[in-house]
């Protein structure tokens, strides 16, 4: 639920009894797509504000803490990751983190909705600077179909960069759309996939994912927290799922002497991701 207040923007989140604001200029843009609508605003202090259907999805000054904690832990923990593929992702944030990548041969960004990423390219172009990258793939569609079809054994890393667990992005956190995964990657491959936040959603949404994972077929999980100011509390994770690949070692050397910038993410941030707080231990390991 949205409300605009004397040039404030609010998301409220009605059952948790919290919102958040962003003081803003003025709303730049508005359409309602066949999937959804989206909103850009100029705000005050953000840089730019991207909603659908009036929830946040990013904005400028904040999203690199999203992208890089979606990227880089699954890239330096999968042993050598060549082909990658994000279902949504459609601000392209996430694939510029991806082809930092060196050692990546190819890169699929699969977004249901391909006026996401046109009026990313318009608000956030920074987010799209790889997007012209020959090794760059952008199909639109639905991510659920595109697994289903694709071809067994042929990928090292899924990102799924949805948005929340309704509409259109429903069946990304569904028993059947892991199973659709697990076909597709290589021996050793690894999903991993935005999990929403750890103090809101650890007991329904994170816990049903590990598990589909598990049923699926995966046989390692492991939900890594990070900060994020603009989504519900603040506070965000993202869980991995391995393939005969346990999660809680990475390539810490390559980390360490990554070829590229990032602003977020280093091997101690990787580390500190790895820990798990107290309540998470007993829910998922008690
Ligand atoms: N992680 C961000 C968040 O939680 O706010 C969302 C980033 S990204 C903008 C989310 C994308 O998922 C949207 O562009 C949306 O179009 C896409 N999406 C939702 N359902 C999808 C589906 N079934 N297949 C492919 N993309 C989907």
């Amino acid at each position: 639920m949205t409300a605009l207040n004397e040039g404030w923007f609010t998301e409220i989140f009605q059952d948790e009894g919290t919102a958040f604001s962003l003081k803003v200029k003025g709303k730049l843009h508005e359409e309602q797509t066949p999937f959804q609508k989206i909103a850009i605003w100029e705000t005050e202090t953000f840089g730019n504000l991207m909603t659908i259907d009036g929830c946040v999805m990013l904005t400028t000054r904040d999203n690199f803490l999203y992208h890089e904690m979606m990227a880089h832990p699954a890239l330096f923990t999968h042993k050598d990751p060549r082909k990658v593929v994000i279902i949504g992702g459609g601000d392209c944030g996430t694939l510029r983190e991806v082809l930092k990548h060196p050692g990546v041969e190819e890169a699929w960004q699969v977004d249901i909705d391909e006026r996401v990423t046109r009026l990313s390219e318009q608000y956030f172009p920074e987010l799209c600077e790889s997007n012209d990258d020959p090794r760059a793939n952008l199909f639109f569609g639905d991510g659920i179909q595109w697994m289903r079809d694709v071809e067994p054994e042929s990928i090292d890393l899924i990102i799924v960069d949805s948005t929340d667990p309704v509409g259109p992005a429903e069946g990304l956190f569904a028993a059947d759309f892991y199973r659709d995964c697990m076909i597709a990657l290589r021996e050793g491959g690894m999903v991993v996939q935005q999990s929403e936040s750890p103090l809101l959603h650890a007991d329904s949404i994170i816990r049903r994912a590990r598990e589909d994972m598990l049923k699926a077929g995966f046989d390692h999980v492991m939900t890594l927290p990070f900060p994020q100011p603009v989504y519900p509390t603040g506070w965000w994770s993202c869980t991995m799922a391995g393939k005969n690949k346990p999660l809680q070692y990475f390539r810490e050397e390559d980390a360490d002497e990554r070829p590229f910038v990032t602003r977020y993410y280093n091997k101690a941030i990787h580390h500190a991701a790895l820990a798990q707080p107290q309540f998470m231990v007993d829910l998922f390991e008690g």
